[in-house]
């Protein structure tokens, strides 16, 4: 197989040529989540021959993944994602290197995960996790690049540490768990997350490059065609960027998980602790399963789960002594 073909309408561009697909084939990249956005970008990033990617999912696949992360079929269901995905991408790209993680992104190992890597993808949907991310990402001066994409809109922008703000001069600090909507509540059309994970893989080629990069956040909704360009300004005061104050990387803000010995069950407290609206957040999974309002606890069951929340957002899931099927329970239906 002749590796110059491969890449030969790239080598095309004279945005790229033959210098810049071989920086490409020395570059390591790591995509953190393979979901929608995750599968999409990894993809992309195999076939333009990054020579090394390194993928990390915590989750297995169901068959709801199927409407929109672009990896995986029928016969995946059951499987986990970064192994399959791994699979799969490396008959797409066999000359480069492709390595995969099943496990739970957290401050123990965000360090190791990012390790010797040039640029760090966000393919996840999980607040908590973009935090860290950016701790991590600063702390090491690593460039990273942020996106999201729920119901029909998006978002992205590249974090090159030392040079453009950080997530936390756009975010200051984690939202109250319960507070945003996720795609197992609200939903997500497919072609927003290929588009927004489309422009994350480009920008990310641009930064292995030494291109001049997107510094604006940006924002688009592929139902109304709404597009922004937001700048966004450096604080001086982040906590992370300005005062190096790594409150996510130094666990001193987390989620703490306990078993619950002998019941099946796992107890999350949430790394910032809100003040659920009962009301609100029955209305959004009513859709899902079925909803039981107690004066000091919502009680949610799908099938094989049953959810007990209370106002501060702490909730015992019931069904499953794995604390990593645990947090992604809580990650789709209350939301970090
Ligand atoms: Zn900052």
């Amino acid at each position: 197989m002749l590796v110059n073909d491969r890449y030969s309408r790239q080598i095309l561009l004279k945005n790229i040529q033959s210098d810049g697909q071989e920086k490409l084939g020395k570059s390591h990249t790591v995509v953190i989540g393979c979901g929608a956005l995750g599968t999409t970008v990894a993809n992309n990033l195999v076939r333009s021959g990054i020579g090394y990617i390194r993928i990390i999912d915590r989750d297995i696949i169901e068959l709801n993944n199927l409407q929109r992360q672009n990896l995986f079929d029928e016969d995946d269901i059951g499987l986990p994602k970064a192994s399959t995905a791994a699979k799969k991408l490396e008959k797409i790209n066999s000359n480069i290197k492709i390595e995969y993680i099943v496990d739970d992104v957290n401050h123990e190992n965000i360090e190791h995960v990012i390790k010797n890597m040039d640029v760090v993808i966000d393919g996840t949907d999980n607040m908590l996790i973009r935090f860290l991310i950016n701790d991590a990402c600063v702390k090491h001066s690593i460039p990273w690049v942020y996106g999201g994409a729920i119901e029909t809109y998006g978002m992205t922008m590249n974090i090159i540490p030392h040079k453009t703000p950080c997530f936390r001069c756009v975010i200051q600090d984690l939202p109250d768990a319960g507070s945003l909507p996720t795609c197992d509540t609200v939903g997500v059309l497919n072609s927003i997350p290929g588009i927004i994970s489309c422009i994350e893989g480009t920008e990310a080629l641009k930064i292995l490059l030494k291109e001049d990069i997107n510094r604006d956040l940006l924002m688009y909704d592929i139902w109304s065609h709404d597009f922004h360009k937001i700048k966004i300004k450096k604080r001086k005061d982040c906590e992370c960027c300005g005062k190096h104050n790594f409150e996510f990387l130094n666990a001193k803000k987390k989620e703490t998980l306990i078993s619950l010995c002998g019941s099946g069950a796992i107890q999350i407290i949430p790394a910032k602790s809100p003040k659920i609206s009962f009301e609100e957040l029955a209305e959004k999974l009513q859709k899902l399963g079925d909803v039981y309002i107690h004066e000091v606890v919502l009680r949610f069951r799908i099938p094989g789960y049953e959810f007990n929340i209370f106002r501060n957002g702490r909730t015992i899931i019931t069904g499953t002594n794995d604390k990593k099927i645990a947090k992604s329970l809580y990650a789709k239906y209350v939301g970090i």
